[in-house]
C-alpha cells in the first residue's frame, strides 16, 4: 500500500540547487480550517436538534419539538454500510437510515476523487484528533512516532475491524437487513448512539480517555490505527487520479515537508505521494516554501513539456474545498430531491418506543 516513486538518487544528494521561494503564500491550512469550521458546526447543529427530538418523546412531549435531523445518520457507519449492502442485493434503498447509505456512498466517492479528504477535511473525529496532536506538540514540544515495526502492526487493526464488519454485513441476506433495521433497535440506532454519548458508561469513558490521551501523544492515533471507517477510505483511495506530486528539479531537499507530514510520509523522497495513508490535508504543501515544488494535483497531461507537465493539472485548495462541497451537497441534495433522505417512520412509533428504549437488546447479526 505504499507504493510510492522514489526521485532519482544523484539529484536527491546534491543539496546545492537554488530555491525560487514561493511566489504566493500558501492559502490550504486556512481553507481546510475554514471546512472543517463548517462541518464541525453542522454536526453541532444536528446533534443538538436530534437531541431536543429524541427528548421531547422521553420527557413525555413536553418542550420544543423538532423534526428529525437525518443529517444525524452520518454517525451511523455501519448502517451506511448494512443499508448499502441492502442496496446492493435488492435495488431498493432502506426507508429506515437511508441518510446512512448516501452519506456514506458520497464519502466513497469523495475518497476516490480527492483521496482520504473526508478524514482531513470533513470528519469531526478527525478534526478533533488533528487539534488534540497539535495540543500535545505545544504542551510537549514534540507528538511521538512509533517504531516502524509498531507502527506497520497497529495501522492493520484498522484494516481488520473493516474487514471483520465487511465479513458480517456481506454475509447477511437482504431479508436479515431488512430485518435486522426494521425491529426497535435497528430504528433507534441513533438514538442509541446518542445515549452511548449521554450516558457513557465507566469503561467507554475510560476508553475515549485513553484514546484521547494516546491522540494527544500520538498523531491521529484513532485514525491511524483504528478506525475502520478511515480503512475503507485509505483503500478507496488507492483509485484517486488526485495525489501529491513533487518536482524534483525546483525542489531543494529542505526535507521541510515530511517533518510536516501528519502521516510520516518520506514526502521529499517522492515524486508521486502513492501511499493510501495520504489524508490530502497538503500540510507538506503549505510547509513547502519554494515556487512550485510541492503540489496537489492530477496526473501530468502527456503533451505538456517536461517543466510545465504536471503543474499545469494543480489542484488549488479552493478547488479541493469546491469538489469536496459539491460532492457533499450533490449526494445530499440528490437523496432529498428523490426522497431517499428521511427515516419513514411515523412519530407515533417513536412516542411508543424512545421510552421504553433501555429495555431494548441487541438483536444481534
Ligand atoms: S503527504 Fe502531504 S497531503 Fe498527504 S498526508 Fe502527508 S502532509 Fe498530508
Ligand atoms: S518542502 Fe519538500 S518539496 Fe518543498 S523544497 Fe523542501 S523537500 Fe522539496
Amino acid at each position: 500500500m505504499e507504493a510510492s516513486t522514489p526521485i532519482p538518487a544523484p539529484e536527491a544528494s546534491t543539496g546545492k540547487k537554488k530555491q525560487i521561494r514561493r511566489l504566493e503564500p500558501d492559502r490550504s491550512q486556512r481553507v481546510r480550517l475554514i471546512v472543517q469550521s463548517v462541518f464541525i458546526l453542522l454536526n453541532i447543529f444536528l446533534c443538538a436538534q436530534f437531541y431536543f427530538f429524541v427528548r421531547y418523546f422521553e420527557t413525555g412531549q413536553s418542550g420544543p419539538h423538532v423534526s428529525r435531523p437525518a443529517g444525524v445518520d452520518g454517525w451511523l457507519p455501519i448502517a451506511g454500510l448494512m443499508n448499502t449492502r441492502y442496496f446492493i442485493a435488492t435495488g431498493h434503498v432502506p426507508a429506515i437510515h437511508p441518510a446512512a447509505m448516501v452519506l456514506f456512498l458520497v464519502f466513497v466517492v469523495m475518497s476516490l476523487v480527492m483521496k482520504r479528504a473526508f478524514c482531513s477535511w470533513l470528519c469531526p473525529i478527525g478534526t478533533l484528533s488533528e487539534y488534540l496532536w497539535k495540543l500535545g506538540r505545544k504542551l510537549l514540544g514534540r507528538n511521538i512516532v512509533l517504531p516502524r515495526w509498531l507502527d506497520l502492526g497497529l495501522r492493520g487493526i484498522k484494516y481488520l475491524l473493516l474487514a471483520f464488519f465487511v465479513f458480517i454485513v456481506g454475509g447477511m441476506t437482504a431479508a436479515a437487513l431488512e430485518d435486522f433495521m426494521m425491529q426497535p433497535y435497528g430504528v433507534l440506532a441513533d438514538v442509541k448512539m446518542l445515549h452511548f454519548f449521554l450516558r457513557m458508561s465507566t469503561t467507554a469513558m475510560v476508553i475515549v480517555v485513553v484514546l484521547m490521551l494516546l491522540s494527544v501523544v500520538i498523531k491521529n492515533f484513532w485514525c491511524r490505527y483504528m478506525c475502520p471507517y478511515g480503512a475503507l477510505m485509505s483503500l478507496v483511495s488507492a483509485f484517486s487520479p488526485v495525489r501529491i506530486r513533487r518536482d524534483a528539479e525546483a525542489c531543494i531537499d529542505c526535507g521541510k515537508c515530511a517533518k510536516a507530514c501528519p502521516q510520516t510520509l518520506p514526502v521529499n523522497k517522492l515524486v508521486v505521494v502513492r501511499s493510501v495513508e495520504c489524508t490530502a490535508c497538503m500540510e507538506c504543501v503549505a510547509s513547502c516554501g519554494t515556487q512550485n515544488a510541492l503540489q496537489l494535483s492530477l496526473p501530468p497531461q502527456k503533451a505538456a513539456t517536461a517543466a510545465e507537465r504536471w503543474r499545469q493539472r494543480v489542484v488549488s485548495p479552493v478547488a479541493a474545498a469546491i469538489l469536496l462541497v459539491v460532492i457533499f451537497l450533490g449526494g445530499v441534495g440528490a437523496a432529498r430531491l428523490t426522497h431517499h433522505w428521511q427515516t419513514v417512520v411515523d412519530d407515533q412509533v417513536y412516542r411508543e418506543m424512545i421510552p421504553q428504549l433501555d429495555t431494548l437488546s441487541h438483536p444481534g447479526f
